[in-house]
């Protein structure tokens, strides 16, 4: 069985499409997936998911992507996170791509979060692009290792994912990594130990070859822990099982 550790069925493309998404994962042996939320105001909607299927969890954070003002405080990602099938806070972290500016709200909303997740004891969800550098400064600052967690759609080189590593946190892998010119990432996902190794689908976007250009989705996991596996010469149900055994490990869901 396989785990997609993050995507965002939760978003409009996928209304009245659950009947078929959760055919396509049981049709690939995807047994659960998590649904990773991206602001307060559609909180509501990961959690249905979550409450209404067996398959899904959830988690509770404000997407550095999401604008200046979109919160969130401590108090009310620890609120959210008191649910039984809130396994997680993020996604939270910094993106310098697609934001520009004085992003010192990004900094400090990525604080709020490492905070929360440390005080309420949930592992944390973290994006970053283009500003690694920060990211590790912030994580240590505010001692994410004792929150630990997963960097999530890894793009960043083996010297970041040790740093990461080292600070408890697992790598974890999207559709990019079956991407044919995908090389350094394809190196860093033969590199990283078996026991911190998770994929993803970060559906909608990102679908893995042979169905690349469409909408992503939860089931089309498997084409990434094939090609992981390709890559480390080992079978598909070796690196499934180590993932999904991670994927338990580290989000603890009840
Ligand atoms: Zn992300
Ligand atoms: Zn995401």
């Amino acid at each position: 069985m396989l785990v997609d550790s993050h995507c965002h069925i939760d978003f409009e493309e996928y209304a009245g499409r659950m009947p078929q998404i959760l055919d396509v994962m049981a049709r690939n042996q995807v047994s659960h997936a998590l649904c990773v939320c991206v602001n307060l105001i559609d909180f509501h909607r990961v959690l249905a998911l979550a409450e209404g299927h067996t398959q899904f969890f959830a988690s509770v954070g404000v997407h550095p992507d999401q604008g200046e003002n979109a919160g969130p405080a401590v108090d009310e990602l620890i609120e959210r996170a008191q649910h039984p099938k809130i396994v997680a806070i993020g996604e939270t972290g910094l993106d310098y791509y697609r934001q520009e500016g004085d992003l010192e709200w990004q900094r400090a909303r990525f604080r709020t979060h490492i905070r929360a997740a440390r005080e309420c004891g949930k592992p944390l969800i973290i994006h970053t692009r283009d500003a690694g550098e920060d990211t590790l400064r912030i994580m240590r600052e505010e001692r994410a290792d004792e929150a630990g967690g997963v960097m999530h759609c890894f793009t960043e080189t083996f010297e970041f994912a040790q740093a990461a590593m080292e600070l408890n946190f697992y790598v974890s892998f999207s559709g990019i990594v079956t991407f044919k010119n995908a090389h350094a990432i394809k190196e860093v996902a033969r590199a990283v130990p078996m026991e911190r190794l998770l994929v993803e689908t970060d559906s909608p976007y990102l679908a893995p070859v042979p169905h690349r250009g469409k909408t992503n989705e939860p089931g089309w996991v498997r084409h990434v822990a094939e090609e992981i596996a390709r890559l480390r010469d080992t079978s598909l149900e070796t690196v499934a099982e180590a993932t999904t055994a991670n994927f338990f490990r580290l989000f603890k869901p009840s």
